[in-house]
């Protein structure tokens, strides 16, 4: 596992005696239809971001630059996990586990998914809950308070997003990213 700490040099007169990672791999997952590919496209066009790249090897690898506390990360964001079975050769720096607010199946496949990372597989690193269709007020079938309620209890973001409206996709960003830097205990100084 990689933990860097970059807090301090303590007075060193070495300038920079660690590297702060800046490269992080994201994963997305949930169910068909929630709005993963969606959520990505606006990441894309987020205007947060310091600079737009796209990798060109595969429609599903995208990357997104963003400054935050100064520091320029790069998220690189892979959805190609379909099958459940894949889990287990992931090796990621963030989990993005996203199910429709409008669809009770697919939160409950989002919580198993989250309950199979954290206590089957004991990920320790970053897992963001994102409850996406917020637009969609009259068909909500899950409200917020249980959401981060598991979310809590799973060490896990809670997160609502709307990619129709793109609300909330920059603080999904953001948060995402922020949550990573904690999990890998970097300290932005
Ligand atoms: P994926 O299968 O998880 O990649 O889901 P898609 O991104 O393809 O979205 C599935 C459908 O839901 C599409 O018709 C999207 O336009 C729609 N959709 C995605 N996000 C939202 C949202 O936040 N609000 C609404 N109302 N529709 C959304």
């Amino acid at each position: 596992t990689r933990t860097l700490s970059v807090a301090s040099s303590q007075g060193s007169s070495v300038c920079s005696p660690y590297a702060t990672p800046s490269y992080f791999r994201l994963v997305i997952l949930g169910s068909s239809g929630v709005g993963k590919t969606s959520l990505l496209r606006q990441f894309m066009t987020s205007e947060y971001m310091g600079v737009i790249e796209n990798s060109g090897e595969s429609v599903w690898e995208r990357t997104v630059s963003v400054l935050l506390d100064g520091e320029e990360s790069t998220m690189e964001f892979t959805d190609a996990f379909e099958e459940e079975e894949s889990l287990e050769n992931m090796n990621f720096d963030g989990y993005v586990v996203v199910f429709s607010l409008t669809d009770r199946s697919s939160y409950n496949n989002a919580i198993s998914t989250v309950h199979k990372l954290r206590n089957e597989l004991f990920i320790d690193r970053a897992i963001i809950l994102v409850a996406n269709k917020s637009d969609l007020v009259r068909k909500r079938e899950v409200t917020a308070d249980e959401a981060r309620a598991i979310a809590m209890q799973y060490d896990c973001k809670y997160i609502e997003t709307s990619a129709a409206l793109n609300h909330q996709v920059d603080d999904l960003l953001v948060g995402s990213l922020s949550q990573i830097r904690l999990k890998l205990n970097i300290h932005i100084t």
